[in-house]
């Protein structure tokens, strides 16, 4: 039945991932058609296998023992730019793109409204699960619509932005639906000859008030990127991790005032936020991983954080998941200690019982 679908077993997932660390697949299928895509499912149905989308592996962890199902990779292909009303213009863009690439090819046509998410690894599929996010430019505002498979209704559908329900780090495919959706296409509306968003401080001041080029931006967030510890084709081991590990913090400002108490009290100067409500702010997650002792370059066994950005942690050459697992847990306790905060991971955990 499945006889031309090239299902593979005991596939090292490893190098799969930018963690570079993890088990095999018990089952792993490179799909690069729709169809394929259902065959996948309807051979893990057969089979009993549980089933997990493995995009470019950049935001996740996968456990030392690997994953016993089918790891499904969707690598569907093909960017299409078709003329929208005035300057829009809209692409619709195959789950199984590079993204960085995706974004230098619109950069290069001069087209605007992904500029500042330069850089970013992963494939286009994997960009609306978390709503990516960076220098102040969500993929939420540019994107019109996700075609997607659903597991529950066994058909192909198209869900509008609005349904996808996106927020800060989320959207309905990493809460409410997790696991329902195959993302197979998205369309974007870019801006013809549009300018670069410059809001976030790190751009603003290397531009100084000049409304640089889309070309100019996407060098620049690169650089800064690259400065961080957060551009993988930059190699090494500050890139061996799944980017930010936590979310930076939302508390309420009452919570703020208390930890600004207890903290200038100790002789710190300040606490950096910003406010995302009236009474909601956000805290570097970084800021506080410091605070509590955790400095660039930590190491516990094989397992540390970036030298350049305290937010990322990294496999320092042969680190098991359970070594990161070990430091992630140690940053949370500590973090929980100090300052009663519960500090979310970004990344996706796959194949661990507890998670
Ligand atoms: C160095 C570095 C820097 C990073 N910087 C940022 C950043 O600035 N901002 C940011 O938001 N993220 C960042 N990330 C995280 C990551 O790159 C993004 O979240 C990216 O969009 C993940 O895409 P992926 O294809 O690698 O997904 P994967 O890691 O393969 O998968 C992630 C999740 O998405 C699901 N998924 C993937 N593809 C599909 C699909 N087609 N259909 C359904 N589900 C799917 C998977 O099942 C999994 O749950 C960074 C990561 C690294 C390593």
């Amino acid at each position: 039945m499945h006889s031309n679908l090239k299902i593979e077993e005991n596939v090292s997932l490893s190098g799969l991932t930018t963690f570079r660390i993890g088990g095999e697949a018990r089952y792993f299928l490179r799909a690069q058609t729709e169809k394929q895509v259902i065959s996948g499912l309807e051979f893990a149905h057969v089979n009993e296998l549980e089933v997990f989308i493995l995009g470019g592996g950049s935001n996740v962890l996968i456990s030392d023992s690997g994953f016993s199902g089918l790891v499904l990779q969707v690598d569907l292909k093909g960017i299409l730019f078709r003329e929208g009303d005035g300057e829009a213009i809209n692409v619709t863009v195959g789950a199984g793109e590079d993204w960085d690439e995706f974004v230098g090819i619109c950069v290069e046509k001069k087209l605007a409204g992904i500029e500042c998410l330069s850089g970013i690894p992963g494939l286009v599929g994997g960009t609306p699960i978390q709503n990516v996010g960076a220098y102040g430019q969500e993929v939420s505002e540019t994107l019109v619509s996700v075609k997607v498979f659903d597991r529950h209704q066994n058909k192909t559908k198209t869900l509008s932005k609005a349904e996808c329900g996106f927020g800060y780090r989320k959207s309905i495919f990493n809460t409410t639906e997790k696991n329902r959706y195959i993302v197979l296409e998205v369309d974007y509306s870019l801006k013809k000859n549009g300018a670069p968003k410059i809001v976030y401080s790190d751009l603003k001041s290397k531009f100084e008030g000049r409304v640089p080029s889309l070309r100019e931006t996407r060098e620049v967030v690169c650089t800064i990127r690259a400065s961080k510890g957060m551009l993988v084709r930059q190699g090494g081991l500050d890139a061996q991790s799944a980017g930010s590990f936590f979310k930076n913090p939302i508390v309420r400002k009452s919570k703020l005032a208390e930890l600004e108490t207890i903290l200038l009290g100790e002789g710190v100067k300040g606490i950096p936020n910003y406010f995302v409500e009236p009474d909601l702010v956000k805290i570097p997650a970084a800021w506080l991983i410091e605070q509590a002792g955790f400095y660039k370059g930590f190491k516990k066994g094989n397992a540390g954080l970036s030298t350049k950005h305290t937010l990322a942690i990294t496999n320092r050459g042969n680190a098991t998941a359970k070594e990161i697992i070990d430091l992630k847990a140690d940053i949370q306790n500590e973090i929980m200690d100090r300052f009663g905060i519960d500090l979310i991971p970004e990344p996706n955990f796959i194949g661990f019982d507890n998670f």
